[in-house]
């Protein structure tokens, strides 16, 4: 099946009399005949729900439909894109461990990978992904267990080389984690190029209505986890009677790890209501993402020609520094958002952000209707201007997140908002 076809139909398949849509399946609990049968569930030999903190009917309606848009094995639905990223390596790592991670990431990352999880005994090494082979390579020592980036940098935009990245990763024996937020699978599927774990805030584009919070975590499968360096996933779980991951669920070892250990001890699973909300947004992802991005590049190319605007940041824009990069991962659009730096820095930068009358000032991207944020008084506040300038956020940098009205309409807003600066 085409994505288009897949985004209606995978994941639930209604037999005769059953209903059409997704159903809301409301209930924390699943009723059994036997004992037994609930102990086969907690044993992990048979396959079932057993409790919605670990699974549920509609929640993994969604789960299937998104590991079919990445063309992964396995997928783990998480109550937040912040949950997901902290899971997916938490899945691999534990106190001592280390992991190299892009220097252009979300704020929200960058705080949990700077300060959370180094409280936890877990250090990373921030890298400039546009740096020679060698150099990001001698970040990488003894104990590191992975390589975090993001596929389309929140708010820098800049596009990861996703195959020269996972060569890196997998020549240092360790897998590429794609945080892929803003590109959806609509637009790039990371794994295509060599990624291994794809993880998103579905609060984005995946939803794309701005209706819930929530993550997701794809494994692609085939990673070679016996290399010594992953004895949580080839070593007997004591919290599970000594399963093996790698042996006992060898097409998708990772992801049944994440649910049934992190998931389990966690508790970050997100409802059902929030799963069906989500897929009706998906159902409609092919097409919103190729609006998104047509209607950007028009927003893009009309700033580009303003003398107010310093720069305008859009990897589909010719011109722009990640173009090529775009040309070979983004072929069919680069998204909804624009980065755009204001003549006149931070002050000329809120000035404008506050003319503008259809495009709304709010903490969220990647939603139907146009939004603006500014990183730098926002997201990304806790950063210092070094940190700043090293996330690829320049203090006068204005996030645009470009929806679906009209572009000429929003096109006038930023014009008669330049007007007044
Ligand atoms: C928003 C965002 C996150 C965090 O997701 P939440 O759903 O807000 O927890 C992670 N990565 C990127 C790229 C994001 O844009």
């Amino acid at each position: 099946m085409h994505l288009e076809t897949k985004c209606l139909h995978a994941g639930y398949t209604p037999s005769n009399g059953q209903p059409r849509v997704v159903p809301i399946v409301q209930s924390t609990t699943y009723t059994y005949e036997s004992t037994e049968e609930i102990g086969r569930l907690f044993d992990l030999t048979s396959d079932g729900y057993m409790y919605s903190r670990l699974g549920n009917p509609t929640v993994a309606a969604v789960e299937q439909k998104i590991a079919a848009l990445e063309g992964g094995v396995g997928a783990l639905c998480t109550s937040s894109g912040q949950a997901a990223t902290l899971i997916s390596l938490l899945n691999i790592m534990q106190a001592g461990d280390h992991f190299v991670t892009s220097s252009t990431i979300y704020g929200g990352t960058f705080n949990l990978f700077s300060v959370t999880l180094k409280k936890m005994g877990i250090d990373c090494t921030f890298v400039d992904i546009s740096a020679d082979e060698a150099i990001i390579e001698a970040a990488f020592r003894p104990n590191t267990k992975a390589f975090f980036a993001e596929t389309i940098a929140n708010p820098a935009l800049k596009v990861l080389d996703i195959e020269k990245m996972a060569t890196i990763a997998h020549r240092q024996g360790v897998p590429l984690l794609v945080d892929s937020t803003f590109a959806t699978p609509a637009l790039c599927r990371p794994f295509d190029y060599g990624a291994d774990i794809v993880i998103h805030s579905t609060t984005k584009y995946l939803d794309g209505h701005a209706v819930q919070v929530g993550g997701v975590i794809v494994e692609k499968g085939g990673f070679d986890w016996g290399n010594g360096k992953f004895p949580g996933l080839t070593e007997a779980d004591a919290s599970y009677h000594g399963v093996r991951y790698t042996t006992d669920f060898p097409d998708s070892p990772y992801s049944v790890k994440a649910r049934v250990q992190l998931m389990r001890d966690f508790g970050a699973y997100p409802a059902a209501h929030t799963a069906f909300l989500l897929n009706l947004g998906l159902e409609t992802l092919p097409l919103r993402m190729a609006k998104h991005s047509e209607n950007a590049l028009k927003v893009a190319r009309y700033l580009a020609s303003s003398s107010k605007i310093e720069q305008v940041i859009y990897p589909g824009l010719e011109g722009d520094t990640e173009h090529q990069l775009a040309i070979k991962y983004l072929p069919k659009g680069a998204s909804g958002v624009v980065s755009i730096v204001v003549k006149g820095g931070r002050q000329a930068a809120a000035k404008w952000m506050d003319c503008l009358m259809l495009i709304s000032r709010q903490v969220h991207v990647a939603d139907i209707r146009s939004c603006a944020l500014h990183p730098a008084s926002s997201t990304h506040r806790q950063l210092t201007e070094e940190q700043l300038i090293k996330a690829g956020v320049s203090p006068g940098l204005i996030r645009l997140s470009i929806g679906l009205e009209n572009v000429e309409d929003i096109i006038e807003d930023l014009r008669q908002a330049l007007v007044q600066l």
